[in-house]
C-alpha cells in the first residue's frame, strides 16, 4: 500500500530540486536566451539569428536530393521567415522522427501599406496590429521599427531603427488624464481604437513652401538613408515592436522580462537542444515557423506544404515513405502557456493551471469552450511524455489555459497532429502573455530546454 506522500499528486518547485551545478547551468542557459531574444525582434531576425547559431555549430544548408548520413546536421530556410533544422539519426526514417515545433512570430504593430500621413504638423505611420494585442498596452511606450522595403527595381532596403542605443525611437500618444474622463468611461477594448494606433515619426517642417512639410522632411530623410520614396511602402513589410531591453526581473534575478517570449522562448529551447544533439537514435527535427499568431496560415506558417516538401525529400533520399515516417513520429508543439497570475486568480482553476517555477508546462489540449479547435492529445501520448521526462530529470507540470469557458487559444499542435503525427503541447509558462513586455522564469526556460533534449534522445 502506498503511503500518504505517494498517494497524493504533488508538484515540485524547480528551485527546490536544482543542484548548485544545475543552477549555474540554468543561469548560463538564460544568458544565452536573453542574448538571442534581444537580437530577434521579428520572425525574420529570429530566423537569421538562429541560422547564425546553427552554422557556427556545424549545420549546413540542406541540399534537396542529397543523401545524408547519421550525425549530419542541416538547415533549410523558408522565405527568410521559417527555419527547419535536422540532425540525422541512426535509425531509418521509416521509424519516424522526433519533432519540436515552435513559432517565431509575435504580436506587434505592422505598418499599413499606405502608412504615412501628416496631421496638424505632426507626421505619423498608421498601423494594423498583428496577433492578439490589448491595444491600450501599446500607447505611450517606446517603439522601434524593423523590416524591409522592396523597391520597384527589386532591390531591398533593410530598415532597423531604434534597437541600438542612441538611435531615435517612436511612440503612439495617449490622452492626458486631465482630459481623459470620457475615454476612461469606455471599455478597455474600446478606449484605444485600432485606427488610433498611429506612430509619431516627426514634427520638424521642411524649409520649403507647400502642404505636408513635416511629412516631406521625413521622406527626405528616408530617401537619403534608404533610397526610398512614399510609393515604396506599398511593397514594404515594416513593423513596430516595443523598444525594451531583455532584463533580469526581481531582486533574486529569477525571472526574465522582455518582448516576444511567446514563442521565441520555446524556439530557442528547441534550437539550443538540437544544436546540443549529436548522432541521435531517431532523426531530430526542429521547426521555427511563422504566422502562428494569426492562425498558422500562409506559405511560412505551420499549415504550409513547405514542411511536407522538406520531410518528403528527407524521407525519399533516405529510402522511406513520408506517411509512414509521419505515423511513427512524435512531436512536442513547443509553445508557451499562461502562468497562474495571483493578481488575477479568478480566470484560472488554480489546481490545473501552470505555475511559475514548476517546470515545462504540458497542455493536453488547448482550444475554447468544449475544447473546440484543439487536437487533444491522447492519454497514451501524455503517458509517453511522463516517462520521457521522468527518465531525463525534466521537471514538468500539466496546465490548462484558464477556467472552463473563460477563453481559449491554440497552437501549431493541431497542424502536426492532422498530419498523422502524435503531438502534445509543451512550453514555458508566461505572465502578461502578448503584452509588450512579458515575464518568464529562468527555471522553466531551462526545464523546457531539458525537455527538448529529452525528446531528441528518444528512440
Ligand atoms: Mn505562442
Ligand atoms: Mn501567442
Amino acid at each position: 500500500m502506498l503511503e500518504r506522500e505517494d498517494l497524493f499528486y504533488k508538484q515540485k518547485n524547480v528551485f527546490d530540486i536544482l543542484s548548485d551545478e544545475e543552477l549555474k547551468a540554468c543561469e548560463e542557459y538564460a544568458r544565452g536566451y536573453m542574448r538571442y531574444l534581444s537580437d530577434a525582434r521579428t520572425e525574420r531576425e529570429a530566423v537569421r539569428e538562429a541560422v547564425e547559431l546553427a552554422k557556427s555549430a556545424g549545420f549546413t544548408e540542406y541540399v534537396f536530393g542529397k543523401q545524408y548520413s547519421p550525425g549530419d546536421k542541416v538547415y533549410y530556410v523558408n522565405r527568410k521567415k521559417a527555419l527547419f533544422l535536422a540532425v540525422f539519426g541512426r535509425k531509418p526514417l521509416s521509424e519516424g522522427v522526433n519533432l519540436a515545433a515552435a513559432h517565431v512570430d509575435s504580436p506587434r504593430l505592422d505598418l499599413k501599406q499606405v502608412p504615412m500621413h501628416e496631421d496638424s504638423e505632426i507626421a505619423f505611420f498608421k498601423t494594423h496590429y498583428y496577433g492578439g494585442v490589448k491595444k491600450y498596452q501599446w500607447v505611450a511606450i517606446p517603439l522601434e521599427l524593423h523590416g524591409i522595403v522592396v523597391k520597384k527595381d527589386g532591390q531591398t532596403a533593410d530598415i532597423t531603427v531604434g534597437r541600438q542605443e542612441g538611435e531615435p525611437r517612436f511612440c503612439i500618444t495617449d490622452l492626458l488624464p486631465h482630459l481623459g474622463a470620457e475615454q476612461m468611461k469606455k471599455t478597455m477594448s474600446e478606449g484605444i481604437s485600432g485606427e488610433n494606433l498611429r506612430i509619431v515619426i516627426g514634427s520638424r517642417p521642411d524649409a520649403s513652401q507647400g502642404d505636408d512639410r513635416v511629412k516631406l522632411a521625413v521622406l527626405k530623410i528616408l530617401n537619403e538613408k534608404y533610397g526610398i520614396s512614399e510609393e515604396d511602402f506599398l511593397s514594404a513589410e515594416l513593423m513596430a515592436v516595443p523598444a525594451f531591453g531583455v532584463d533580469d526581473i526581481g531582486f533574486d534575478r529569477s525571472l526574465i522580462g522582455g518582448y516576444g517570449h511567446d514563442d521565441r522562448v520555446c524556439a530557442y529551447a528547441e534550437l539550443k537542444a538540437i544544436i546540443d544533439t549529436s548522432a541521435p537514435e531517431k532523426t531530430a527535427v526542429c521547426l521555427l515557423v511563422d504566422k502562428e499568431e494569426i492562425g498558422s496560415e500562409g506559405v511560412s506558417g505551420m499549415q504550409s506544404r513547405t514542411f511536407d516538401r522538406f520531410m518528403d525529400d528527407i524521407c525519399r533520399t533516405g529510402g522511406a515513405d513520408l506517411y509512414e515516417c509521419y505515423s511513427k513520429s512524435f512531436c512536442l508543439s513547443a509553445d508557451v502557456c499562461n502562468a497562474f497570475d495571483p493578481t488575477y486568480p479568478e480566470v484560472s482553476d488554480k489546481r490545473s493551471n501552470s505555475k511559475l517555477n514548476y517546470g515545462v508546462g504540458i497542455m493536453k489540449f488547448t482550444g475554447r469552450g468544449g475544447k473546440s479547435g484543439s487536437s487533444d492529445a491522447s492519454a497514451e501520448v501524455v503517458g509517453r511524455v511522463r516517462r520521457m521526462f521522468s527518465d531525463n530529470g525534466v521537471v514538468w507540470q500539466l496546465g490548462e489555459l484558464g477556467k472552463v469557458d473563460q477563453g481559449g487559444g491554440g497552437t501549431v499542435a493541431a497542424y502536426t497532429a492532422n498530419r498523422d503525427i502524435d503531438t502534445i503541447d509543451a512550453g514555458v509558462p508566461v505572465l502578461s502573455m502578448h503584452a509588450p513586455y512579458e515575464i518568464v522564469s529562468k527555471a522553466d526556460c531551462y526545464m523546457t530546454y531539458k525537455a527538448m533534449l529529452a525528446l531528441y534522445k528518444e528512440n
